[in-house]
């Protein structure tokens, strides 16, 4: 048997009722096949790929917590980090009823390649809990934070493990967990990011993600002998990534038409109204409904359907496996040319297959949606030089980031025979530095 596939089976037996962890292993090892049969008897020896998939240190919590009315609530925290080769760890924290030990490992193993990829000194993490910040009130959302990070703090520090945000997890709840861990420790330092501009945060986080999306979306057309301007973008998600990503798309001049949150979908044909989003999702904190109650002509969808819309790019923002195999042949059959990867993992395996045997281009998350970690690490570097950036200097080098990621990629799967496979190249190219920094490092 291949070492890969023992590998795979490997991780799949250790690892039982893990499916995205699952899913996102073999995604990455099945498309570095090429490079690890090309070193395979180096590799075995030192287990390298059994490194790669075992998490340093798997920290898992009890998160006690009470609400507005007096009753206690228990919910459970995690955070795992994942491989520190060339850097401390470094990944969000997400508040979801979903997530468990299986979307957290799933997430750290991704990060750690993304990491890689933004070509910064950041190893790879991922935290959080199932703890549903939705309905709940700032005070309950504050007692949450405190509680979570009375244990986090004593795992994670400036220079060891910096975590940020990610679902559910926003610039108020990174205050609430910044003042705790102030508080506990005595110590200001840059050991979250995506922090309020007024005590260390950086310019230009909040936009990193959906902006370094669109900047990745317009190289890869580019290399493709077209661009963005004229496009219609079907965009799923209302978050974070979600509205940067539509604001910068309108800026480079396409038509994006839809946004997404769990409940249904916005069609909006005259494009999204950017202000009117971030009115409803930032400062409301409300469903889409009101979007569609605000704007003439906005048509509301109950439930899942976003993909029928007839679109040039898709963008999924959402969460991890939203765009199934069905929703790829209707975006095909409707003449979509590119899916790009906004949220982490948004596109089934199956799917992913079939946009890439159907002549669409596609872009993974761990590349296309580096730009908020990215970001992250400009972040810590303003930080530890206590100097702030300007929102300019920090888009010019996310600009010449997300480039920079294009053209690994695109140079790894040219390299490897796989021209155009930017699945391969983006997991190749994030393989191949954390692969030589665990070797120079020893069996650690
Ligand atoms: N949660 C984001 C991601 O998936 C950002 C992580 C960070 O900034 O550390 O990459």
């Amino acid at each position: 048997m291949s070492y890969v596939d023992e590998v795979l089976e490997r991780v799949i037996a250790q690892n039982p009722a893990q499916p995205e962890f699952h899913q996102a292993a073999k995604e990455v090892l099945e498309s570095l096949r090429p490079v690890i049969e090309a070193n395979e008897a180096e590799y075995r020896r030192d287990a390298l790929l059994e490194r790669l998939t075992t998490p340093e240190r798997q920290l898992l919590f009890r998160v006690p917590w009470v609400d507005d009315k007096g009753q206690v609530h228990v919910n459970n925290g995690y955070r795992v980090q994942f491989n520190s080769a060339i850097g401390p760890y470094k990944g969000g924290l997400r508040f979801h009823p979903s997530v468990n030990l299986s979307i957290i490992k799933f997430l750290g193993f991704e990060q750690v390649f993304k990491n890689s990829l933004t070509g910064l000194p950041i190893g790879g993490g991922k935290g959080g809990a199932d703890f549903d910040p939705k309905g709940r009130s700032d005070r309950e959302v504050m007692a949450f934070c405190q509680s979570f990070m009375q244990e986090l703090y004593r795992h994670i520090g400036a220079d060891t493990d910096v975590p940020a945000g990610d679902i559910g997890v926003g610039g108020r709840e990174i205050g609430y967990l910044y003042g705790t861990y102030k508080r506990i420790t005595g110590l200001y330092e840059g050991v979250l990011t995506g922090k309020g501009l007024t005590y260390g945060g950086s310019l230009a986080r909040t936009q990193a993600t959906g902006y370094g999306l669109v900047y990745f979306a317009e190289e890869m057309l580019r290399a493709n002998g077209t661009s963005l301007k004229d496009k219609t973008v079907a965009v799923s998600g209302a978050g974070n990534v979600a509205i940067y990503a539509i604001e910068k798309a309108q800026q480079l001049g396409a038509k994006p038409v839809t946004c997404t949150d769990s409940n249904g979908w916005i069609y909006d044909p005259d494009g999204i109204d950017v202000a009117l989003l971030k009115e409803v999702k930032e400062v409301k904190r409300a469903r889409l409904t009101e979007y569609a109650a605000q704007k003439p002509g906005a048509v509301y969808h109950e439930g899942k359907g976003v993909w029928t819309t007839k679109c040039d790019v898709a963008m999924p923002c959402a969460t991890q496996n939203e765009l199934n195999l069905d929703d790829a042949k209707a975006l095909k059959a409707n003449g979509c040319m590119a899916v790009c990867e906004g949220a982490n993992m948004p596109t089934t395996l199956e799917a992913t297959q079939y946009i890439q045997a159907n002549g669409m281009l596609f872009s993974p998350g761990k590349a296309s949606n580096a730009g908020g970690v990215a970001t992250s690490a400009l972040e810590m570097s303003q930080n530890s030089e206590r100097l702030s950036w300007t929102f300019e200097e920090v888009d010019v080098k996310l600009q010449s980031i997300m480039a920079n990621i294009f053209r690994s990629a695109d140079a790894a799967a040219k390299k490897y025979g796989m021209d155009g496979n930017y699945v391969a190249g983006a997991n190749i190219a994030g393989f191949l530095k954390v692969a030589e920094a665990m070797k120079a490092q020893g069996i650690v």
